[in-house]
């Protein structure tokens, strides 16, 4: 870590990344090649209100300028953002009012250039810039947590859509009439690849086969991706089985995604990416089976993240500013 004094004797000029999430807020000053200088973070959950939440993050910028450090721009990744008018909006996991001027507030207060950016599309950036997609012109990040997030580079340019809601792998129907999805539609990816739609599928197998397993001493409520994780590496068939039709849907999802854009690549980041070959022999198998002929032998490659969570989107709101990206700016005007 630099300190204070290093950073005033070398004058390095960084971005201020942010990176807001429903637990806690992490800001870095990162340098032009994706060094961190500096680390800052507080609790979001612990905040009351949007006026809380900005005392303490003007309280942390103010802290990472201190001495003189010379920040080019401040860049923020959050859930719910509007990308074109710099707010959060209706964020479920944010003790937000329903529309918060980000952009605006943290602008007046620095005169800093300030962006916001969708969580999902900071970490795209941060694996695009400094990460496992670095120099690629053409792939996908997908993140899978809770439920499954995408962002997409398509001829060099990150895709945002004619209203800012482009990219939504989460939600395009793999099963019809399968199971129902938070966004109201039945069958959607994330019901089957993600941390939820991977417990939901050990419940579906426990109900629909005699296969023993220790997981069914567990309820649905004391389950978690964790358990099914441990059981599958103990040799727990049904554990295994899971992760093998999880894979299996999350190939097949990506080849006929590959059939509009054929990326090079997609990147698998998130909680379920860290059960490593579990997860990822199984969808390279699916993805090579269902690829359109052009695309076999696996011509689109699988990679895990070079990044990480933590620091993806951190790193990723910082190339907003590097790279001088104006992922959306009133009037529509794409810079990229
Ligand atoms: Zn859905």
């Amino acid at each position: 870590m630099m300190n204070d004094n290093l950073v005033r004797m070398t004058k390095q000029t960084f971005a201020l990344g942010i990176d807001i999430g429903g637990t806690s807020t992490k800001l870095a000053l990162v340098g032009a090649s994706g060094d961190i200088a500096k680390r800052a973070s507080f609790s979001t959950a612990d905040c009351a209100d949007e006026h809380e939440f900005f005392r303490h993050l003007f309280e942390k910028i103010v802290e990472m300028l201190r001495g003189g450090v010379e920040v080019k721009g401040i860049a923020a990744g959050a859930p719910s953002a509007n990308e074109q008018q710099g707010t959060i909006e209706n964020a479920a996991n944010l003790p937000f009012s329903p529309k918060v001027e980000l952009v605006k507030t943290v602008q007046e207060r620095f005169g800093l250039p300030t962006q916001l950016v969708k969580d999902s599309n900071a970490s795209t950036l941060g694996e695009w810039h400094f990460g496992a997609a670095k120099g690629m012109k053409n792939f996908m990040l997908i993140t899978l947590g809770t439920g499954l997030g995408c962002g997409i580079v398509a001829n060099g340019q990150l895709l945002g859509g004619e209203y800012g809601h482009g990219g939504e792998a989460g939600h395009i129907c793999v099963v019809p009439n399968g199971r129902a999805c938070g966004c109201g539609r039945f069958g959607c990816t994330e019901t089957y690849v993600s941390a939820t739609g991977l417990k939901r599928t050990v419940f579906d197998l426990m109900a629909n086969t005699m296969t023993d397993s220790p997981l069914r001493s567990k309820s649905y409520m004391d389950m978690s991706s964790r358990h099914i994780f441990e059981a599958a590496q103990s040799g727990d068939a049904l554990a295994k089985k899971t992760f093998e039709m999880t894979g299996e849907v999350l190939g097949r999802a990506i080849a006929d995604m590959a059939a509009w854009f054929e990326p090079e690549a997609v990147v698998l980041s998130g909680g379920l990416a860290m059960a490593g070959d579990l997860l990822f022999l199984p969808t390279i198998d699916s993805l090579e089976r269902h690829a359109l002929a052009f695309h076999k032998g696996h011509k689109i490659k699988v990679l895990p993240s070079a990044l990480g969570e933590n620091d993806a989107a951190l790193l990723g709101a910082a190339a907003l500013i590097w790279n001088e990206h104006q992922v959306w700016v009133k009037g529509g005007v794409n810079k990229t």
